[in-house]
C-alpha cells in the first residue's frame, strides 16, 4: 500500500532525529504539570508519528488517487456560491472526521495542541497528493490559529497563570466553527489596484456612531473565498500625513454570510469565480462588500502588523506546499525513468536525466531542511512570547530569558521565511518544469500528471508575496542589518575567513568559503547602494557609513543597485542558509554529511556565478533614471 511519510527517508529523520523537539515540547505541555494527557516528550513525539502516518496513508490513498478527476472537474458558481466537486467534499468529510482542522489548536478548544511545525509537515503529505487540497485545508486551521493569535496580541485572551490552561478567549465560538469543520475562511488582501503595493488599498473600514464597524469595497483572487469567516484588511484612517499608506490600515474579522435553518443569507456579494491555469479545486473569488458589518481586531492603524501573523504562516504554507511538489514531481520522474529505455538503457542512466534526479533529490533535502528550520524557529519564538506576555512576571530572570530567547528565534525566523517561500515556490516551478522534460512527450500530456503538476505550481511564486517581493524584503533586511551594525557585520567578515582557513573539518571550511562570498556580495551590494548616493562616502571604511547615511536618505530611490540584483542576492543567501543547516545536521550526524557534501558541489559554482551577475546592470539603472528624469520633468 502506498504510503507518503513511511516511504520519505528525509521527512522521517526529521521526526525521529532532525528536529530539537524537546524544548519546543515542553513549552507546549506546559512542563508536563497535569500528565494528563502526556507525561514526557517522547509520549508526544510518538503522537505526531501517529499523526503522521495517518496522514501519509491517507494522502497517498485517499486524495492522491482522486487528484487527475477532481483537476477536471474544477468547481461552479451557483446562486452566488461556489459548489465544490464532489470527490472534493468527500476527502474534507475524511479530513473532519479525522480532526484535522484543529492540529494547531489548544485542547482547551477542542484541538491537538501541535506546533505549527506538525501542521506543515502535513501540509508536505498532502500537497505530493494535490496541492489544491492542501491549500483549502490551509483556511480552516490557519484562520483559526490567525483568530487566537490576534486576540492574544490585542489582549483578549486569558491563560491561568499557575497551569497555564486557557481560559477563555475572544474568537472562541468562531475558532470552534473552522476547527470542526463547519466553516472555513479567508485572507482578504488584494485588491484590483493593489497586490504587491499594499499600501494602495481602497476598502474602507467606517464606524457609525453607535461605535459599530462596517467595510466597503472589492477583494480579488481570495482563495477559498467563498468561506463564512474572513480576515480584511482595509483602511480606516485618512491616507494622508502620519497615516498615509500602510499606517492607516485596520483589521477586521468579517462574516459574509449567516446561516438560518441551513440556509445561507449573504453579508457581502461573491461575484466571480475565477478560471486558472491550475488548482483548479481550490475556489479563487472576488468578493464585494457593502456596509458589511465586522469587527475591529486591535487598535486602528494596526492592520499591516497584525496581517503579518497571518502572511508569516502562510509563507510557510507555500513552502510546504512547494516541498509536495517537488516530492511529487521527483517521484513520478524517477519511476518513469527506471522503466522507459532508450538506446539500449533506461533512460534514468542516461547522464544528462541521471543529473536532474540528483539534482532535484539534493535540492528537496536543502527545501526540506531550512522549511523545518524555520517553522521550528518561529513555534519557538511563539512558545516564548506566550511565556513573556502571560506566564512570567516582568522583571524577572525567567521573563528575561525567555525574551531573551523570543528575540533569538523571532530573528531566525524573519530571516528565513522570505527564503523558504521564494525557494519553496520557485523550486515546485522548477521540478514540475523538469518532470515534463524527464517523461518526455507523454510529460506534455494529461496521462501522467506532470503537466498538472506545473500547472498547479505556477502560482507558488505569485500568491502570498511574489518572489520578487520575497527578494526584496531579504535584501532590505539583509543590508539595514549592516547599516545599523556595521561592526558586527566587520565582525561576521573576519569570523567567516579565520574558519575557512583554519576549521578542522573540511566541510565547516567549504561552508565558512560559501559564508565569505556571501558577505563579500553583501558588502558589494552596500557600496554600491551607499557610493551610488554619496559619491565620496563610498570609498569611507565601513564603520563610518551610518553617520554618512542618516543624512538625506531616500530608501525607494537609494536602494536602486541593491534591488535590482535582489534576486540574485537571495539566491545566494538560501544557498549560505541551507549550507549553515546541513552542516549543524552533519557535525551530529554521520549520515548527514554526504547531503552537505553533494548540497556543497552543486551551489559552490552557482554561487560564485551569482557574485559575478551581481556586477553589472548600470545600463538598465542609467535608463530608469532617465525615464524618471523625464516624468518628473
Ligand atoms: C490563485 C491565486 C490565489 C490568491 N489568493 C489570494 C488570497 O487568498 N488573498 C489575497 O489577498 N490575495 C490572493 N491572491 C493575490 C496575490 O497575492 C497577488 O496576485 C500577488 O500578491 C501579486 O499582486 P498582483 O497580482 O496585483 O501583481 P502586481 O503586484 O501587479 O505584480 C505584478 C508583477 O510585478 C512585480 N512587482 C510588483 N511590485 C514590484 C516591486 N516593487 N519590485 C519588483 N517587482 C515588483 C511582481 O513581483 C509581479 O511579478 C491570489 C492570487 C492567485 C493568482
Amino acid at each position: 500500500m502506498a504510503h507518503f511519510f513511511k516511504d520519505n527517508e528525509d521527512l522521517r529523520f526529521y521526526l525521529e532525529r532532525g528536529i530539537d523537539w524537546a524544548p519546543l515540547i515542553e513549552e507546549l505541555e506546559n512542563g508536563f504539570q497535569s500528565k494528563e494527557v502526556f507525561k514526557s516528550v517522547e509520549e508526544v513525539v510518538e503522537f505526531y508519528r501517529d499523526i503522521l502516518e495517518n496522514v501519509g496513508e491517507f494522502a497517498a490513498n485517499e486524495v492522491a488517487p482522486y487528484a487527475a478527476e477532481m483537476d477536471r472537474l474544477g468547481l461552479e458558481m451557483l446562486d452566488g456560491d461556489v459548489v465544490l466537486n464532489a470527490p472534493f467534499e468527500k476527502i474534507f468529510k475524511k479530513i473532519k472526521r479525522l480532526d484535522l482542522h484543529g492540529m494547531c489548536m489548544p485542547r482547551e478548544l477542542g484541538g491537538m495542541n501541535c506546533p505549527a511545525l506538525m501542521y506543515f509537515l502535513v501540509s508536505e503529505l498532502f500537497a505530493r497528493a494535490d496541492v489544491s487540497v492542501t491549500t483549502h485545508l490551509g483556511f480552516h486551521g490557519g484562520i483559526a490559529v490567525t483568530l487566537l493569535q490576534t486576540s492574544m496580541s490585542e489582549g483578549t485572551t486569558e491563560f491561568d497563570p499557575k497551569t497555564r490552561a486557557l481560559l477563555k478567549t475572544r474568537f472562541a465560538d468562531e475558532i470552534k466553527e473552522l476547527i470542526s469543520g463547519k466553516a472555513w475562511g479567508a485572507m482578504d488582501l488584494t485588491e484590483p489596484n493593489a497586490g504587491s503595493d499594499l499600501a494602495a488599498l481602497r476598502t474602507k473600514g467606517e464606524q457609525d456612531e453607535a461605535g459599530n464597524w462596517f467595510l466597503t469595497g472589492q477583494k480579488i483572487f481570495l482563495t477559498s473565498g467563498s468561506g463564512k469567516h474572513h480576515i480584511v484588511i482595509a483602511r480606516t484612517e485618512p491616507n494622508e500625513g502620519k497615516t498615509a499608506g500602510l499606517a492607516g490600515l485596520s483589521l477586521f474579522h468579517a462574516p459574509i454570510y449567516t446561516e438560518k435553518r441551513k440556509k445561507k443569507e449573504w453579508l457581502a456579494t461573491i461575484d466571480r469565480l475565477e478560471e486558472k491555469i491550475g488548482h483548479h479545486t481550490s475556489p479563487t473569488v472576488s468578493v464585494t462588500f457593502e456596509r458589511t458589518p465586522a469587527q475591529l481586531i486591535g487598535q486602528r492603524g494596526e492592520g499591516f502588523r497584525l496581517m503579518l501573523l497571518l502572511m508569516n504562516h502562510a509563507r510557510m504554507g507555500v513552502t510546504f506546499e512547494g516541498l509536495g511538489v517537488c516530492e511529487a514531481a521527483l517521484r513520478l520522474s524517477k519511476e518513469y525513468a527506471a522503466e522507459r529505455p532508450s538506446m539500449g538503457k533506461t533512460i534514468d542512466r542516461h547522464e544528462m536525466i541521471a543529473a536532474y534526479l540528483d539534482q532535484m533529490e539534493n535540492e528537496i533535502i536543502g527545501l526540506r531542511a531550512i522549511g523545518v528550520t524555520a517553522t521550528w524557529a518561529e513555534d519557538m519564538a511563539l512558545a516564548y512570547k506566550r511565556a513573556c506576555d502571560f506566564f512570567t512576571d516582568k522583571g524577572s530572570d525567567e521573563h528575561k530569558r525567555y525574551k531573551r530567547g523570543y528575540k533569538k528565534y523571532k530573528a531566525l525566523a524573519r530571516r528565513l521565511t522570505p527564503l523558504c517561500k521564494y525557494y519553496g515556490s520557485e523550486r515546485a516551478v522548477a521540478h514540475s518544469r523538469l518532470a515534463i522534460q524527464i517523461l518526455g512527450g507523454v510529460g506534455y500530456t494529461r496521462e501522467y500528471g506532470a503537466e498538472k503538476l506545473l500547472r498547479d505550481a505556477l502560482v507558488l511564486p505569485i500568491y502570498e508575496g511574489t518572489s520578487q517581493i520575497q527578494a526584496l524584503m531579504a535584501m532590505k533586511d539583509t543590508l539595514g542589518a549592516i547599516t545599523k551594525n556595521p561592526q558586527a557585520f566587520i565582525k561576521r567578515i573576519a569570523q567567516a575567513r579565520w574558519t575557512s582557513l583554519s576549521a578542522r573539518d573540511p566541510l565547516e571550511r567549504r561552508v565558512a568559503k560559501l559564508q565569505s562570498l556571501s558577505l563579500s556580495a553583501q558588502q558589494h551590494l552596500m557600496q554600491k547602494t551607499v557610493a551610488s548616493k554619496f559619491k565620496s562616502v563610498g570609498e569611507k571604511p565601513i564603520a563610518d557609513w551610518p553617520k554618512a547615511l542618516k543624512q538625506n536618505w531616500d530608501p525607494k530611490r537609494d536602494f536602486s543597485y541593491a534591488m535590482l540584483h535582489a534576486e540574485h542576492l537571495i539566491q545566494l543567501l538560501i544557498n549560505e542558509a541551507i549550507a549553515e543547516i546541513l552542516l549543524d545536521q552533519a557535525l551530529k550526524h554521520e549520515d548527514r554529511r554526504e547531503h552537505l557534501e553533494v548540497w556543497l558541489d552543486r551551489v559552490e559554482p552557482e554561487c560564485r556565478y551569482l557574485l559575478d551577475k551581481m556586477h553589472g546592470g548600470e545600463r538598465i539603472l542609467a535608463r530608469l533614471e532617465a525615464q524618471a528624469e523625464q516624468v518628473e520633468g
